[in-house]
């Protein structure tokens, strides 16, 4: 017995295409970007990882030197809250041919501050954990956040560099109280402090964080824009 659905597909125009008629201009067709003289910014690609995390890391720049930075050459500074082992010194530096720099996140930026009551904090912590909340119970997570939101542009090796590209191993707040992210942080940044027309939405780059992803193609191709989790629909629709 077979039941035939038919189903009625409406063609309603989305907010994701309203921008890319008004709004978007396709990097292959703006004629501006082959007449200037396009040549690197100065700028660094930033990763906070830890040592167990090295061969996943690997895994990472092969895909990220081999898609892109073996053209540019952007210097990786690698962040870490313990000492970086000889190991992942040599096996991170013999990925790339650009500038590897290694540096120790100091202790002030990566602890409580003075005034959290740390006891509350592990109360809230069990708390999420019960509540089977993604990394309730982690108080790493929590230092690691803070670090992303609020210190990692004045760590020593950054400072001379005027942009950055974050990257991570592939795997799968109050940052203490409430257990806030780094990212969300970041994004409400941008949304308080800057116009749209200040946000450059790179299309074109491929962009992968589990569950979420964006695919650089054809815009009736993909839908993982508007999958569970990305919010880069909302974006479409401002
Ligand atoms: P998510 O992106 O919020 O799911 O969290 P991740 O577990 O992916 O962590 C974000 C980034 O911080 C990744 O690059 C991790 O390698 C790094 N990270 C997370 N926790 C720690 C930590 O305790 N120490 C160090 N050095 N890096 C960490
Ligand atoms: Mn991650």
């Amino acid at each position: 017995m077979y039941s035939i659905i038919l189903l009625e597909i409406e063609l309603s125009i989305t907010s994701r295409q309203r921008f890319f008629e008004s709004q978007y201009i396709d990097p292959m067709k703006d004629t501006s970007l082959f007449l200037k003289n396009v040549s690197r910014v100065n700028a660094v690609i930033i990763v906070l990882v830890r040592n167990k995390e090295l061969h996943e890391l690997r895994e990472t720049m092969r895909y990220f030197e081999d898609r892109w930075n073996k053209k540019y050459n952007y210097p990786y500074v690698f962040l870490n809250d313990e000492e970086f082992t000889q190991e992942f010194k040599i096996l991170t530096k013999q990925m790339t041919h650009s500038e590897t720099y290694y540096g120790l996140i100091p202790k002030e930026m990566w602890d409580y501050p003075p005034w959290i009551n740390q006891t509350k904090a592990a109360e809230i912590r069990k708390e999420m954990e019960d509540q089977k909340i993604i990394y309730g119970g982690s108080e790493s997570y929590r230092h690691m956040c803070r670090f992303n939101s609020g210190f990692f542009f004045r760590h020593e090796l950054i400072q001379k560099y005027d942009y950055y590209w974050r990257l991570e191993p592939d795997q799968a707040g109050g940052f203490y109280y409430e257990r806030w992210g780094d990212a969300p942080v970041h994004s409400i940044a941008l949304a308080m402090f800057l116009e749209k027309s200040q946000i450059h939405f790179f299309n074109d780059i491929a962009y992968m964080h589990p569950p979420f992803q964006h695919c650089p193609i054809e815009e009736w191709f993909h839908e993982s824009d508007d999958e569970w989790g990305s919010c880069t629909k909302n974006w479409f629709a401002i």
